[in-house]
């Protein structure tokens, strides 16, 4: 079903009406801000500045507004021009306002709060998911019966990949609050506290990182959950640009007040081969291994062996370009059949596969598919077209759908191109 934010209903027709609205909001505004508030007349009670209104004043007046709207769009007099004037709208918002918080809000009031609701991020796009294709690709790649899901959300264009992250990042959100819910009623069975229970993610996706911690964060009028977050990787991969890496994009969370702990991984991004087990058991190292069987859901993207954008492929390049490694790894790897990349993990059609450089991340590919089978465990993986160049990640995502031992996903998204790409692949 397409479903549109707090409505739930046909996105064009409401998008159309609610930006009919504000058009017309653009005059009505003029008229509150030469309002007696502003000191043309004293005649009137003074108003309270718009960006000083309570979260929940703000909340109720574009639920209000959007509430009616739903109700009228599921109205068969739809169409009605009166029932859809805008004035009629906007002044019943008010007089339920007026009610609820027993104050005098006027018609005129309306568009400035949902402006103000639109700015604090009160309004959220949700797009479509397109069942159809979803059913076509667990047939053709025999996942009809298994644990995993794929998630098609319907939508095209040069944004297409932006709107794949939102939509993940909702849906992680719910995770979140399902598993919070799991582990408040088993910690209650246990006669433990539920409010000392914290719902682990691992976090593995710039992007993804920063609109869920938005996400979250416009939730944070109830009881959001206590977050514990956990780097899949060390940072070292973003050698110049440090602002992306995991734990730089804890601060969004940190930012947003929420109940937030942060656990990063310190270590050089990659080492010799015959030097990563000696690594991995490093005491440096040692407590992130042994908290990661906390996580509970951890949310990662991939990248395509061929793409210029992707952080490994960077990386080594980085180090044979400046002489600081003789070897070329991107060689290496391209000649075992190199596909693409999960948490840097480079995998061929068939398996993983590693060169005389290993990268380091809290998980292995074999790791991550054990623990993607574990109970009440969630890989969740985002498989959108590259976000720098927008070339589409099919030939890095058919081993992961085709090969069971690469399978280490629980819930994938993609968009509606890379969807239609997959069916017509061999
Ligand atoms: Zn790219």
């Amino acid at each position: 079903m397409e479903v549109n934010s707090i409505c739930g209903k046909s996105k064009t027709s409401l998008e159309n009406f609610v930006f009919k609205s504000f058009a017309t909001y653009s005059a009505e505004r003029d008229l509150v801000m030469n309002s007696p508030r502003n000191g043309n007349n004293g005649s009137r009670r003074k108003e309270i500045p718009i960006n000083e209104e309570s979260d929940e004043f703000v909340y109720a007046a574009v639920e209000k507004f959007f509430g009616q709207l739903e109700n009228k769009a599921s109205n068969s007099n739809a169409t009605d021009r009166e029932a859809n004037s805008s004035k009629v709208n906007t002044r019943n918002a008010a007089e339920e306002l007026s009610k609820q918080f027993n104050r005098k809000v006027t018609r005129e009031r309306i568009y400035p709060l949902l402006w103000e609701g639109l700015r604090r991020k009160f309004v959220t796009m949700n797009p479509p998911i397109s069942e159809n294709l979803q059913n076509q690709l667990a047939e053709k790649f025999g996942l009809k019966d298994s644990d995993k899901e794929i998630r098609v959300v319907n939508v095209v264009g040069k944004d297409a990949s932006t709107h794949v992250v939102h939509s993940t990042a909702d849906y992680v959100v719910q995770l979140i609050e399902r598993v919070q819910q799991e582990k408040n009623e088993k910690a209650a069975d246990e006669g433990k506290d539920p409010a000392d229970v914290r719902v682990h993610v691992g976090i593995g996706a710039g992007y993804v990182a920063e609109i869920l911690a938005e996400r979250l964060a416009t939730r944070a009028l109830t009881d959001n959950p206590k977050l514990t977050l956990h780097a899949l990787t060390p940072g070292g991969f973003y050698v110049e640009r440090q602002e992306n890496s995991p734990t730089a994009y804890f601060l969004r969370f940190a930012d947003k007040q929420l109940d937030v702990k942060c656990r990063g991984m310190f270590s050089p991004p990659a080492v010799s081969d015959q030097n990563y087990d000696k690594m991995r058991q490093n005491p440096a190292l040692k407590g992130n291994f042994v908290e990661r069987e906390n996580i509970d859901i951890l949310v990662t993207s991939l990248a395509t062996a061929e793409d210029e954008h992707g952080l490994v492929r960077r990386y080594f390049d980085y180090l044979k370009e400046n002489g600081y490694f003789e070897k070329d790894v991107n060689e290496e790897l391209t000649q075992k059949g190199w596909c693409g990349d999960v948490l840097f993990q480079p995998y061929s059609a068939t398996e993983p596969i590693s060169g005389s450089l290993r990268t380091i991340a809290l998980f292995t590919l074999d790791e991550l598919l054990e623990f993607s089978r574990k109970p009440g465990k969630h890989v969740v993986l985002v498989g959108a077209p590259c976000h720098d160049c927008d070339k589409l990640k099919t030939k890095a995502l058919l081993p992961l759908l085709k090969e069971p031992r690469l399978r280490m996903w629980t819930q994938l998204f993609i968009d509606r191109r890379t969807a239609v790409d997959l069916l017509n692949r061999e």
